[in-house]
């Protein structure tokens, strides 16, 4: 293994471009998954430091120059901090594999620098943006305009943990709010360390605060608190229920991306080779730990036994290991508490009758860390456990199935509806299964392509609202229509 951080590190809050200690000076341990050691204690946030916060958010936004500065002095500020992540880029990969478990070769190809990405668009973005007018029978003249909305609430997960930030933070920012962010417990480095840039870059004092600590103390007081105007919100399902039950009271905007169990539909006329290299990445990428990774396979029967063998030979051969090696394809997953989680799952489709074709088991030679092999199931019934709910790890089932109908009923038959996966080469098969699926993403022959200008979020259970492009501004600013009569 690596050598990696040997003295913990002691992490504060930031609040008012301060680095400050949580009000009763407690802090809890931020574990590195691959070795099981403590790598960081971090400063543990109450509700008196989150009042702290998003006072200093309130006042910079009614009084500070951020909502007011010329968007292309906000957008040079914004620039700058994405420019900074990418001048830091080595030490940010390091720290996120270390906190999360990913392989490098993932932060490096994608975390990092798309969070610089997620500053750098919508600095741009604000620089292009324009709002419709419309003329009413030439007797009035309605225009748009777009403010600030106030203070949001920014609340991140564990698996993508800068990039889910930056995503929030950049296009809240770039539209002229103001924000406290509380990223998940178990992954809060690359967040604090954001904060550090995010002064350097020159933003002004309580435009950007971060708070540390439990969602279920530090998260609620932050949604529940009277001075913060919108949440945005990725995470869990029952979490976002939660959040918008706190956030009811308030009338406050809400955007929700919540979780997934996405089908991967693979018909007999795809590409056999790219349908398995593709499902290989999104069944097991990040460990399984993607919201849209797509662990329910559905295969059509006609190349069910062909797809299988070659399947779980391919996941038989990806590189488990230290995250920290470049050659490493798979890390070990979050938190022990995580991976006791997903191991039950993994029990649990046992006693459920389904049969464990491979996986399931720690891998040999890994005997620390919290490592699990890449694990597939077969004989699964869509009323198991396995196959309604979110496991979250690196663990696929595969079903067949014999007709288009079948396949889409089957896809469709889930709570969730974030996205889904189509292998083909019939091109009206494409067209027309995507308009059947009800999801917020469909994938054709491909699978994790973002691009930030199109709509991002979940049907059904799996969210409210989009994020990306035009759908973050409209989210992050409050319409405002201004009438003149012309006569
Ligand atoms: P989680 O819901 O447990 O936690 C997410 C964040 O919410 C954390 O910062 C947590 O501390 C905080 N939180 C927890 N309870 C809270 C409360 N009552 N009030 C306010 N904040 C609270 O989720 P997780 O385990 O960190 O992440 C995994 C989940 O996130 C999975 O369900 C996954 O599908 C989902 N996810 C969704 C997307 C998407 O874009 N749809 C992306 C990534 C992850």
């Amino acid at each position: 293994m690596t050598e990696v951080v040997t003295r913990p590190a002691v992490k504060q809050l930031f609040i008012n471009n301060q680095w400050v200690d949580a009000a009763t000076g407690r802090t809890f341990e931020d574990v590195n998954p691959a070795t099981e050691e403590v790598i960081a204690h971090i400063a543990e946030a109450d509700a008196s430091d989150v009042d702290r916060a998003v006072r200093a958010a309130r006042r910079a936004f009614d009084e500070g120059p951020w909502p007011r500065m010329r968007a292309a002095e906000r957008a040079a500020l914004l620039r700058r901090v994405g420019e900074l992540i990418l001048q830091h880029q080595d030490e940010l990969v390091q720290l996120e594999s270390q906190d999360n478990g990913k392989p490098v070769r993932e932060s490096r190809a994608l975390d990092i620098p798309r969070s610089a990405h997620n500053f750098i668009f919508f600095a741009e973005f604000i620089n292009k943006v324009t709002s419709e007018a419309v003329n009413q029978d030439g007797q009035f003249l309605h225009y748009e305009l777009r403010d600030p909305v106030g203070v949001a609430a920014l609340i991140t997960p564990w698996n993508f943990p800068l990039l889910l930030a930056t995503w929030k933070i950049g296009p809240c920012l770039a539209a002229g709010n103001t924000c406290v962010l509380k990223p998940a417990s178990v992954t809060p480095l690359t967040a604090l360390r954001l904060a550090d840039l995010v002064a350097e870059a020159g933003l002004p004092e309580g435009v950007f605060n971060v708070v540390t600590g439990p969602g279920s103390t530090v998260g609620t007081a932050l949604v529940s608190h009277p001075g913060v105007n919108l949440i945005s919100f990725t995470g869990e399902t029952v979490t976002g229920q939660q959040i918008m039950a706190a956030a009811a009271p308030g009338l406050k905007r809400v955007s929700a991306e919540l979780g997934g169990k996405a089908p991967n539909l693979v018909f007999a006329s795809a590409d056999l080779d790219a349908a398995i290299a593709g499902s290989l990445r999104s069944a097991f990428f990040n460990q399984g730990e993607v919201c849209l990774a797509t662990p329910r396979f559905l295969v059509e029967e006609k190349i069910y036994d062909q797809f299988l063998e070659k399947f779980v030979a391919a996941a038989r051969a990806l590189r488990i290991g230290d995250p920290l090696d470049p050659a490493t394809e798979m890390g070990p997953l979050v938190s022990k508490s995580h991976y006791e989680r997903v191991r039950g799952y993994i029990a649990l489709g046992r006693e459920e009758g389904a049969t464990l074709v491979t996986g399931g088991e720690r891998p040999e030679g890994l005997a620390r860390g919290y490592y699990l092999q890449p694990t597939v199931f077969t004989d699964v019934r869509q009323d198991m456990r396995i196959c309604r709910e979110e496991i979250f790890g690196p663990v696929a089932s595969i079903q067949p199935f014999r007709s288009e109908e079948e396949a889409v009923g089957l896809a469709n038959d889930t709570p969730y509806g974030l996205d889904a996966t189509i292998w083909t080469n019939d091109l009206k098969q494409a067209h027309r299964v995507a308009g059947r699926l009800v999801v917020g993403t469909v994938w054709v022959n491909c699978w994790f392509v973002r691009d930030l200008r199109v709509p991002f979020g979940g049907a059904k259970a799996s969210g409210i609202g989009r994020e990306g492009g035009k759908y973050s501004w409209e989210f992050y600013t409050e319409a405002k229509n201004v009438c003149i009569a012309l006569q």
